[in-house]
């Protein structure tokens, strides 16, 4: 069977098993929902590296990336990442979707340590890999995490992708720490949406202080997060209300648009103050100018804003989701701790991944999408 075929060097599972196929939602071409695709016959993951693991998926994630990439995001850069040397004759297609998965360990390769058959793990698929609208996914362990005793399967699975992005984008591009933030003060541009949720409930739990902007019918939901101060982006242009403010040591972008023409002056200057936006051309300029001129575009973008910005005393920085095991374990920690709480908008059965997507193309998120798969 395809899951008992030797790795290419040699053995690599403990143990095989004898399905072939699974059932999951898939994409055979680029395009909008009528490109989902019921199946109960899409290839059963393999263990092809000694570190992998096959997790039998009980909830997923959605987030707008899954609808950007149904749509044909990224699928350049993403199909160099799954194929760096152009040997494989097959297509990135039949293409599962779903970034996060919530589930238990069926097998693991001979190489991991730190997790068993039966472990209650979750994780944030990065997007070159097969996602978790299936009833199995392989994963690298370095990638994957005990999931939080304190959550359902269904909680879990709306948290790893859009909180590793925050922990990410605050963290590691912004320098935030639990052991810096107590007198900084912070804006998250879009705080109501997946990761806006899980950045409001980080910063506050570090004891910084956090202005959010959102829709003013999110008000009280991003202030049952933690958020200290809101303004409201529908009632006019956010930057006058935000100019009157004192000034921020870090503003998250959640939004993009013309966000980073305004934004940076309201960041304390000469302080090592950062403007960190998830909203970036990375992938759309890999896709238009294929990836060597794309990644010659993005150098020249991100360096020519950084030194417009540096030369009045702020940082640019673009930040990125990153898939880490490790971060979700310090997540994790956060959660059982009591410092971050899931928020899931709305649940949809297996069979009603279409309606998911619909409801995620809407727009408007307060929090998260999960499809419950077994
Ligand atoms: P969501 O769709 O979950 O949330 C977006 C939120 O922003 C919604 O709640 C929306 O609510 C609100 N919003 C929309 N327009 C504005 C505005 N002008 N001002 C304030 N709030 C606004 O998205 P995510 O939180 O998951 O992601 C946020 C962005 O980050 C997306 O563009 C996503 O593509 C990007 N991203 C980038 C990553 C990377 O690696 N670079 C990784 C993950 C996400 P409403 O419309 O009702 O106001």
């Amino acid at each position: 069977t395809a899951a008992e075929e030797p790795a290419p060097n040699g053995p690599v599972s403990t143990t095989t098993r004898s399905m072939t196929v699974m059932p999951a939602w898939v994409i055979d071409k680029y395009g909008s929902n009528e490109a989902l695709r019921f199946t109960k016959n899409a290839g059963f993951p393999v263990i092809n590296y000694p570190n992998e693991v096959i997790v039998r998926v009980h909830s997923a994630g959605l987030n707008p990336l899954d609808v950007r990439m149904r749509d044909g995001y990224g699928s350049a850069s993403l199909s160099m990442k799954r194929d760096p040397l152009n040997i494989k004759s097959s297509s990135e297609f039949p293409l599962i979707l779903g970034r996060d998965v919530s589930g238990v360990i069926m097998e693991c390769g001979l190489d991991v340590k730190y997790f068993r058959e039966w472990d209650e793990v979750w994780a944030a698929i990065p997007p070159w890999k097969q996602g978790s609208l299936a009833e199995f996914v392989v994963l690298s362990a370095n990638e994957v995490s005990h999931k939080p005793k304190s959550m359902s399967h269904r909680e879990a699975a709306a948290v790893p992708y859009a909180a590793s992005t925050a922990w990410s984008a605050l963290v590691n591009t912004g320098g935030l720490s639990k052991d810096n933030c107590a007198k900084k003060r912070i804006l998250i541009l879009g705080g109501s949406g997946g990761v806006g949720t899980f950045a409001i409930q980080m910063l506050k739990a570090w004891g910084a202080h956090v202005t959010v902007t959102c829709s003013q019918n999110a008000e009280l939901f991003v202030r049952g997060l933690g958020a200290d101060h809101v303004v409201d982006y529908t009632a006019g242009p956010v930057e006058e209300p935000l100019g009157a403010l004192e000034k921020f040591d870090l503003i998250l972008d959640n939004v993009g648009g013309d966000t980073e023409r305004w934004a940076l002056t309201l960041l304390k200057p000469w302080c090592g103050a950062k403007f960190v936006t998830l909203v970036t051309p990375f992938l759309q300029n890999t896709d238009r100018l294929g990836i060597a001129d794309g990644m010659m575009q993005n150098a020249a973008t991100v360096a020519t804003k950084a030194l417009k910005h540096l030369v009045k005393g702020v940082h640019y920085r673009w930040g990125f989701f990153v898939p880490s095991g490790p971060v979700l374990d310090e997540i994790r920690e956060m959660v059982d701790a009591g410092q971050i709480r899931t928020v899931v908008e709305d649940t949809f059965c297996f069979s009603q991944v279409p309606e998911a997507f619909e409801k995620m193309e809407k727009g408007h998120a307060r929090g998260k999408t999960v499809v419950q798969i077994s």
